[in-house]
């Protein structure tokens, strides 16, 4: 088995979450005691929270590329950056190190490739809903559109992610909230909903709608123990 280098703690209410997912997909695989191997690197999250909102990406850049090179040197067989958010310097952070570096939205688009899903919504950051990294590299490397929510609406999901989900704080009010968006997106064509922040499925499960989810946490975990057990 390979190790599986975590950037995480961006939150780490969706670390865990990255945490229980390896652990059990190494136990339904590989049966009794076994469990996944693993090296995180874990952010305190207030310092690359106020980085995103100063617009420092240089130093955030910086920060990502010093955790996977302390992963690498610790023995990580491949990297994995546990948000969707920082993929804004997935590319910056695979040039810095010899290590694999599996794209949370590589395993994403797969997903949505496979279920037929031509349109679907993604609920994230302001900024992987409004800048490119995100929705482009579904675009350009796999050939996959996505919807985003109006202003209010991005908004919304925005302040959730950060003020509740990234705290720990799970409110039902927040949830009818994130159901009212995919029900507008749906009337609007969507076709699917893209759980493009890693704490967005602490919030809304696939059974509380009838369009597919792409939960990305899920999603990512599992390339992870594809590359730690079949690769
Ligand atoms: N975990 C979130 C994401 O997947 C948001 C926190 C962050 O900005 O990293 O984008």
């Amino acid at each position: 088995m390979k190790t599986i280098g975590l950037i995480g703690g961006m939150s780490w209410e969706s670390t865990v979450v990255y945490y229980q997912l390896l652990n059990r997909g190494a136990r339904e695989r590989l049966g009794d005691l076994h469990s996944a191997k693993l090296l995180l690197w874990s952010f305190d999250f207030a310092d690359i929270e106020a980085m995103q909102a100063k617009g420092d990406w240089d130093g955030a850049t910086s920060a990502m590329i010093d955790a996977a090179r302390a992963l690498e040197r610790g023995g990580a067989d491949c990297v994995i950056i546990c948000t969707n958010t920082m993929h804004k310097m997935a590319d910056a952070v695979q040039q810095s190190v010899d290590i694999p570096l599996l794209h949370i939205a590589d395993a994403t688009a797969m997903a949505i490739k496979a279920s037929g899903a031509e349109k679907p919504l993604l609920l994230a950051t302001r900024y992987t809903m409004e800048q490119d990294f995100y929705r482009g590299h579904l675009r350009d490397r796999h050939g996959v559109e996505t919807m985003v929510p109006d202003e209010v609406g991005r908004t919304l999901v925005h302040d959730i992610i950060y003020n509740e989900l990234c705290q720990g704080i799970i409110r039902k009010d927040s949830k009818k909230a994130y159901l009212e968006t995919i029900q507008r997106a749906q009337q609007q064509g969507t076709d699917g909903v893209i759980f493009g922040c890693t704490e967005v499925g602490l919030l809304i499960a696939q059974a509380d709608f009838a369009l597919p989810a792409f939960d990305t946490t899920a999603l990512h975990a599992g390339a992870a123990l594809d590359f730690a057990l079949n690769d």
